[in-house]
């Protein structure tokens, strides 16, 4: 077996190099060879008891209950994005209400994210419906207006915006504890952790002493880690050693990640006449004919805004090509006429390279979503995995990640009482 500066040389020959990211938050990634990375020497690994790989939902309240529970235990979050939050993006243009380009809804079968909310002081608000939605069956078909059912179980958002929960689970973590840009190219399980005679431990055994990951900058060692990376992301761009058994690494690269194929976008304006149902406005949009398949009032108490989703099938189009479509759409479906909208925003999930792998074939929603082999113990409980595709309940949403989050950091602090 060679010894970690090796394999370290080999896996950073593959450095991530950042193209564009723009200022709605759109990234494209891709990796290359670097000859010069193959002089790379390990610097001295930075240690903590746990490290947690991503900083959306799962990983940080996972710290934040660790936090709690075990305020002994040394923590880091190692995040590749420059920001923390995931899948929960909110948008905050001045004067303009706040924009979900993510998670948004939940309802009230969503207990714990429920409880949470409450614990953290953050306050729900209905989706307002209307009691009429403008639907378009088919492109052939004039729009139509239709009732609303009326008894359908209320959705709610987050009063302010979902991002409050990032922020406030972020005001939780000691300093230090959140490193960005730092996404782990490697980790391996090592019996020995003096230099250059590590070993490998076995996928299954017990026998690993330390846990070693490495990021582009950095090398880390932990005795624990969680990893909150959808389960797919995680093997398409993290080398494990020894390998994660087979089973694991099959189903997980077939599991689908929730909503990473969406666009969602939206206007925001102060154009009162657009949105204000108080003056018969219907804000509430379905179509079959596209590009937005359904558009959501999402108005503060100041500002005024419709969010929705875009076919997915246009992620290629340039944003103003599906801006100019979803105008078009708007001016068809509502009488309204260019200017009305305000400014557009989107965010096409497909180019997120730390949220969606891409995939040749067809993954069906949710599949392998939950899936129990996520659940069981990976080298003597070291290595635990997280976030919410890997939920018993609700996987896919936010609830989904929470319930993760209070599972790995269950799982974690009973590793660390068993282990003194
Ligand atoms: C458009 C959209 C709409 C949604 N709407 C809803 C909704 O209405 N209601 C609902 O309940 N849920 C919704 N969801 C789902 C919800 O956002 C997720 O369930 C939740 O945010 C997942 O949290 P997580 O921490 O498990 O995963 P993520 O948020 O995906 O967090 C994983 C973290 O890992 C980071 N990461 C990735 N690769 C690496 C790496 N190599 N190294 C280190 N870090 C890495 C990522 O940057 C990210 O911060 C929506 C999602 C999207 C995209």
């Amino acid at each position: 077996m060679g010894s970690f500066f090796e394999f370290s040389r080999q896996v950073n020959a593959a450095l991530m190099v950042i193209d564009e990211i723009t200022l709605q938050g759109r990234a494209e990634f891709h990796f290359m060879v670097n000859p010069a990375a193959t002089g790379f020497v390990l610097p001295r690994m930075k240690t903590s008891d746990i490290l947690i790989l991503g900083a959306g939902l799962s990983g940080l309240l996972t710290a934040h209950l660790l936090r709690q529970q075990r305020p002994d235990l040394r923590l880091r979050i190692l995040e590749a994005r420059p920001e923390p939050g995931g899948r929960i993006r909110t948008l905050r243009p001045e004067a303009a209400a706040p924009l979900e380009m993510g998670a948004t809804w939940l309802s009230p079968d969503h207990r714990r994210l429920q409880k949470l909310l409450t614990r953290l002081g953050i306050e729900t608000i209905p989706q307002r419906m209307g009691s009429e939605a403008v639907y378009e069956f088919s492109p052939a078909q004039p729009p139509q207006r239709v009732q609303l059912p009326s008894g359908e179980p209320q959705s709610f958002r987050i009063k302010g915006g979902t991002d409050r929960i990032i922020t406030a689970l972020i005001s939780s973590l000691g300093e230090g504890e959140l490193v960005c840009n730092a996404p782990p190219l490697a980790v391996r399980a090592v019996r020995d952790e003096q230099e250059g005679s590590t070993e490998a431990a076995s996928a299954n055994s017990g026998a690993t002493t330390k846990m070693l990951v490495e990021t582009p900058d950095e090398g880390y060692a932990a005795s624990v880690i969680i990893s909150t990376l959808p389960p797919r992301l995680l093997t398409h761009s993290i080398i494990f050693d020894p390998p994660l058994p087979g089973t694991l690494h099959r189903i997980a690269s077939q599991t689908h990640t929730w909503m990473s194929e969406s666009i969602k976008a939206g206007f925001s304006s102060t154009h009162p006449r657009l949105f204000r149902q108080e003056d018969g406005a219907v804000t509430t949009l379905f179509s079959n004919a596209g590009p937005f398949t359904e558009l959501y009032d999402h108005s503060s108490e100041r500002d005024h805004a419709l969010i929705g989703f875009l076919h997915p099938g246009l992620s290629e189009l340039t944003p103003e090509d599906r801006e100019a479509a979803a105008t078009k759409q708007l001016n068809r479906l509502l009488g309204t006429q260019a200017g009305d909208h305000g400014t557009y925003y989107e965010c096409n999930w497909k180019q997120e390279a730390f949220t969606h792998s891409p995939h040749s074939g067809f993954i069906p929603p949710h599949q392998h979503n939950g899936h129990p082999v996520f659940r069981q113990p990976l080298l003597g409980g070291r290595l635990i995995l997280s976030g919410t595709e890997t939920a018993s309940v609700h996987p896919g949403y936010m609830e989904g990640a929470v319930a993760s989050a209070e599972h790995a950091a269950e799982a974690a602090a009973a590793w660390f009482s068993s282990h003194g």
